[in-house]
């Protein structure tokens, strides 16, 4: 199997041929004489454990070790692991025991596992699954390198790669809301068998080492790290601390480091972003951030994922509507739209209040894309609370929308909730609501046809050699549908990362057909 997901691109940081086994025919000057460490990754989960990836993997190419695409040619392989829901425990799981097959009958002789199965089943990790050498947490991304083997020395005065400053982060200041939540037990671990006492605290700044594993052309930054929110359903905060954000300055010089390597699309991201800023007294933090960002010239598209329905201000909405480049996109997920099931997972908030909140939305921003994502069959979730969900998609009117079946998660407080539906009911109920979705996303993809807009050109298409693939600034990297490439002028030389003006010519439910004109 190869390690997959992650096709190291490169960074603005990286010499050009430091390109993952690239790397192994024309070595860096400065590498010992040694053979280096062939590490291979596997990257499991949303992006913002790939940032944590792309981290880990700076740190160890900055200290001499050479990265590989191919399990089978690692001497050591990381797997990077999620524990949002139950599925993506078990996807990790079977992850680590596949790669653990390249230790027992193949090269590699560590295996090393991290991220956020690690902050959950630290102690049973190793227990039961006897070939893991380490563990890393999701706060102790340093620790790679010891875990490898590998010293944590800074590179030679010539090499490409700047010195970690975790200095920087050595004192945090909190939100107000964080520490009440503190106080109250929202991030305790104490009843997790095996979880270490201490809370992840860690945060990357712009002078860590990060290789990119997103094509050239893209890039996540993450500004902020943990949550301070109370969703019953959900143990992020446990997993990953309490909301600190990153410097303004430091996101910012990312940002430009990025553009001057030929990174054209920035996508913030953070378990909340729109707390961006809040725990160092920065009022409209995001917005602030975004303006800023807008003003570096060699960026074409900026855009942030995941906010929180009411910490969505008019600051907001007027900065996305003003600036161009940043994309009329929003992702708000909303998790529910009964108000009595959203008063059991603790958010808040109810149809009424998000439906004059959406209103708002595209009245400031008219040509707006938003997203939502829901969980459907939260403990107790009524026929009638159901329905109610279904009422709201339907006057909503999404863009893009997902459904996560709700399975139950130990630790976190709906766990210890009545009236638990069964896997087949939720099941059920999720198709349904995808159901009512697929005909609006039908309906707003036809609406489309004949419409132009800009195309970011990714390449030949993952379906058919026949066709290219890209996104428009409707479309966020890796989650919403595709706008597929079937026709070109004569003579046309598709670059992947270029930008170029197409017209929509076809429909399907989600994805789009499209000419370069
Ligand atoms: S906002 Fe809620 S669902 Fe999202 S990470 Fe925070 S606690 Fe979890």
């Amino acid at each position: 199997m190869p390690v997959k997901d992650l096709t190291v691109s490169g960074s603005p940081d990286l010499k050009p041929d430091f390109k993952g086994e690239n790397s192994a025919a024309n070595p860096p000057a400065e590498r010992p004489a040694a053979r280096a460490q062939k590490v291979g990754f596997v990257s499991l989960g949303c992006p913002k454990n790939l940032v944590d990836s792309e981290v880990m993997m700076g740190l160890l190419a900055r200290a001499g070790a050479e990265l590989t695409r191919r399990a089978e040619d690692a001497d050591v392989i990381v797997v990077n692991t999620c524990s949002f829901i139950e599925s993506a425990q078990q996807e990790s799981v079977n992850t680590i025991l596949e790669m653990a097959a390249h230790k027992t009958g193949g090269k590699a002789k560590k295996l090393i596992v991290a991220g956020c199965l690690v902050e959950r089943y630290r102690d049973q990790i190793r227990k039961d699954i006897p070939e893991v050498d380490a563990v890393v947490g999701t706060g102790e991304l340093e620790k790679i390198l010891s875990a490898t083997g590998l010293s944590s020395a800074p590179a030679a005065s010539n090499s490409p790669f700047v010195v970690l400053n975790s200095a920087a982060n050595s004192v945090l200041p909190s939100r107000a809301e964080g520490d009440a939540r503190a106080a109250q037990g929202r991030f305790s671990r104490e009843s997790w068998e095996g979880a270490v006492a201490d809370l992840p605290n860690y945060l990357y700044d712009d002078a860590t080492p990060r290789i990119l594993a997103t094509p050239r052309h893209m890039a996540y930054i993450k500004i902020a790290e943990g949550c301070d929110h109370p969703c019953t359903f959900c143990i992020i905060p446990q997993l990953r601390g309490q909301f600190r954000s990153r410097r303004f300055e430091s996101v910012i010089a990312e940002a430009e480091r990025l553009a001057q390597g030929g990174v054209r699309e920035i996508t913030l991201i953070g378990q909340d972003t729109t707390c961006y800023g809040e725990d160092f007294g920065l009022k409209d933090g995001l917005a602030l951030l975004l303006e800023k960002l807008a003003a570096i010239e060699d960026l074409r598209w900026v855009r942030f994922l995941y906010a929180y329905p009411n910490k969505i201000t008019g600051k907001l909405l007027d900065t996305i509507a003003g600036h161009e480049k940043i994309c009329s996109y929003m992702d708000v997920p909303l998790q529910h739209a009964s108000a009595s099931v959203l008063k059991r997972m603790k958010r808040g908030g109810g149809a009424d209040v998000f439906l004059r909140s959406i209103a708002k939305m595209r009245r400031t921003i008219p040509d707006l894309t938003l997203r939502t994502s829901f969980i459907v069959g939260f403990p107790g979730e009524t026929e009638k609370e159901f329905e109610e969900l279904c009422d709201f998609v339907r006057e909503a009117q999404f863009d893009w929308m997902g459904a996560f079946a709700y399975s139950d998660q130990d630790g976190a407080s709906a766990y210890a909730l009545e009236k638990k539906l069964s896997p087949r009911e939720i099941e059920r109920r999720r198709k349904h609501l995808m159901g009512i979705q697929r005909q609006i996303s039908k309906k707003k993809k036809k609406a489309l046809v004949g419409r132009k807009f800009d195309l970011l050109l990714e390449g030949e298409s993952d379906e058919t050699e026949l066709l290219l693939e890209g996104r428009t600034a409707m479309h966020a990297p890796e989650i919403d549908g595709k706008v597929f490439v079937n026709d070109s002028p004569d003579g046309f030389e598709p670059q992947p990362g270029q930008f170029y003006r197409c017209q929509i010519t076809e429909a399907h439910d989600y994805d789009l057909v499209a000419r370069i004109l």
